[in-house]
């Protein structure tokens, strides 16, 4: 089980960097870098069976992700969520082949833990110790929750009045926990200042590369649990954007390996109508998205004003024929009950905003009955019950 990494490389200038070095994204395009691996290589030692009886979980996929050293393969859990069909929420809509993802499976309860398992196992192997992350909340969690498994330390800035959950959570994780007055851009503003002054290394979304080789394994996931021909929708809530560019990644990686054809699934970006740059931009038909002034909404995974990664999310939904909706936090809160009553999941707001952008899809015809259809539930609706203020009503 080696990995067959070989290089980093910038997908807008084409510059590659060394992989067994610390880096973070590329300077001149101020674009993330994408792991390439020797996938001729790779697929030596990667089959179906192989894979197959491989231990459950994202480590399965060892010879397509980036660390090295079994020892270094860093693990709560995490990945190999269900795939559930939401069949009586399906019946109700019309729609005959209605699938959620459930990620809220994972460990910390949010599909972060997938991208800061793999951040934080591969900074370890190039010998880091102390990490700091700005964060809406989950990812914060997350981090602290490796970094406590990993006995390294981590510094995190959320947002005040993010999800009373993340707060408590990251403290009881024994990181230290810093409260910004502003949203996650703020937060990424003090955490590159500090990263700069104490050498601490970022782990902010798509400033390091591992986070995104992470969340790819949702991609490979999703297309073994369609026994290797993809669905033909996905609705994907979208903040930084990692699940969306990593899945699309996945497949790519599949296909060359001979894994899947070259179908692709429509990828729809989930927005929330208080901070919706990925949508405003795909509107304009513009190549970048604009910073979002004054990001507001419950589903506090999508307040991401300014996306590190807004080409790359772009590039993927347009070369996929998809779209980018955004839908109101009233919306959210109905479409989070009529989950958890009709298909027993609890979903967290991000989730509950891939239901209500499917139904205001189907008003303007863009999906059919019949077509296979997978929400992603990103998160638990527990870790939503309280928000420190503001929010609280
Ligand atoms: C972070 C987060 C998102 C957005 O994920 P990205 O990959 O950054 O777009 C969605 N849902 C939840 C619950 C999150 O924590
Ligand atoms: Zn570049």
């Amino acid at each position: 089980m080696d990995s067959a990494l070989t290089h980093l490389e910038c997908p807008e200038c084409g510059k590659q960097f060394d992989a067994d070095l610390a880096q973070t994204f590329c300077e001149d395009c101020k674009s993330p870098l994408e792991a390439r691996y020797d996938l001729d290589k790779a697929r030596l030692s990667l089959d179906l069976k192989t894979v197959s009886a491989r231990p459950r979980g994202l480590w399965r996929w060892a010879e397509i992700l980036p660390v090295r050293l079994e020892k270094h393969r860093l693990t709560l859990g995490e990945g190999d969520t269900p795939l559930l069909p939401a069949a009586r929420l399906g019946k109700a809509s019309d729609f005959k082949n209605l699938y959620i993802k459930d990620e809220s499976a994972n460990p910390t309860a949010s599909f972060k833990a997938r991208g800061l398992v793999m951040a934080v196992a591969k900074a370890i192997e190039l010998g880091i110790k102390e990490f700091v992350i700005p964060t809406a909340g989950n990812a914060g969690g997350a981090l602290a929750a490796y970094a406590a498994r990993a006995k390294a330390a981590a510094h995190v800035f959320m947002p005040k009045d993010a999800p009373l959950a993340n707060q408590l959570e990251v403290k009881a994780f024994g990181a230290d926990l810093v409260l910004v007055d502003g949203l996650i851009s703020d937060a990424g503003k003090l955490a590159a200042e500090e990263s700069k002054k104490h050498g601490w290394f970022d782990v902010s979304t798509f400033k390091e590369p591992y986070r995104l080789e992470g969340k790819k394994t949702m991609g490979l996931e999703l297309a073994g649990q369609f026994n290797w021909n993809l669905p033909d929708v996905i609705f994907y809530p979208t903040g930084g954007g990692t699940g969306l560019v990593g899945m699309w990644k996945a497949f790519d990686e599949l296909e060359k390996m001979g894994w899947i054809n070259s179908k692709r699934p429509r990828m729809v970006s989930v927005q929330a109508e208080g901070c919706a740059p990925i949508v405003r931009a795909f509107e304009q038909g513009s190549e970048r998205a604009e910073f979002w002034n004054g990001g507001e909404t419950i589903a506090a995974g999508l307040r991401v004003p300014g996306p590190f990664a807004d080409r790359q999310i772009l590039r993927a939904i347009r070369q996929s024929k998809g779209a980018a909706m955004a839908v109101s936090d009233a919306e959210i809160v109905i479409a989070q009950k009529e989950i958890a009553s009709n298909e027993g999941i609890f979903a967290c707001p991000e989730g509950a905003a891939a239901w209500a952008a499917l139904k205001k899809m189907q008003k303007q015809g863009w999906v059919k009955p019949e077509e296979q259809i997978v929400l992603f539930n990103t998160g638990s609706g527990l870790k939503y019950l309280c928000f420190s203020s503001k929010h609280t009503g």
